[in-house]
């Protein structure tokens, strides 16, 4: 699976910008960028997915956002904005297309098309973000985790997919022990298995049905405005 964003870009947009890039394997639980962290690299995600967390007060966390092959991390580089808002830690491993900030943001000034995909996208994460932010707030946790999982499957266009107990409560701002009754009560309606980390959706219909809108609706920010790299 390579990038969406990247591969959308017309070839000759591209010779530049990828004479620049090179490909970095990351694994689980890496940190590519802390809160209040300069942007040195801009990361393209391939097959891996790299969860955006906000924190609160060092310890308390919450995935505001999840970027895989459809997207881009750190662009806001080319924007104005060089220090990273929040934690970017790689949920599944794999590669990321890796291009430092310097290189990036001289091609940005000079090529349209990619101006034109890095505003596009920055809006649906932003947008994402409010979604998730309303989510947070007011949608049971059973919702909130069918809407994570979703979005999961989606990105890794897999049904089956390793997150661990601990990785999802931070993602989602709650203790382990509201993780384990939310998905137990998801495995009791037979939508999932789920164990030690490895989750299968078995009936996907049946987990939208558990999800709040926001799934729906996230999804179809994205697949409006950027239809043919969002997934
Ligand atoms: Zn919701």
């Amino acid at each position: 699976m390579s990038n969406r964003l990247l591969a959308g870009l017309p070839l000759d947009d591209i010779t530049r910008l990828i004479a620049n890039i090179h490909n970095v394997q990351v694994s689980v639980g890496t940190v590519l960028y802390e809160p209040g962290e300069i942007i040195k690299n801009i990361y393209f995600p391939n097959d891996s997915l790299i969860s955006l967390w906000a924190l609160v007060e060092e310890r308390m966390t919450l995935e505001v956002a999840l970027v895989g092959c459809e997207g881009v991390l750190g662009s806001s580089a080319a924007l104005g904005n060089n220090v990273s808002g929040v934690r970017a830690i790689v949920q599944r491993a794999g590669t990321v297309s890796c291009i430092d900030s310097e290189h990036f943001c001289t091609e940005f000034n000079k090529n349209f098309t990619l101006q034109k995909i890095i505003y596009c996208y920055n809006n649906i994460l932003l947008a994402q973000v409010i979604q998730i932010a309303v989510c947070s707030r007011f949608h049971l946790l059973e919702a909130r985790l069918a809407r994570s999982l979703l979005t999961t499957r989606d990105r890794l266009q897999s049904e089956k997919f390793h997150l661990t107990h601990e990785f999802l409560a931070h993602a989602l701002g709650v203790r382990r022990v509201g993780v384990t009754k939310a998905a137990s009560a998801l495995q009791q309606k037979q939508i999932i298995t789920y164990s030690r980390g490895n989750i299968e959706i078995i009936d996907a219909y049946g987990l939208e049905m558990v999800s709040c809108r926001c799934y729906e609706l996230t999804k179809n920010i994205g697949g409006n405005t950027l239809s043919n790299y969002f997934i």
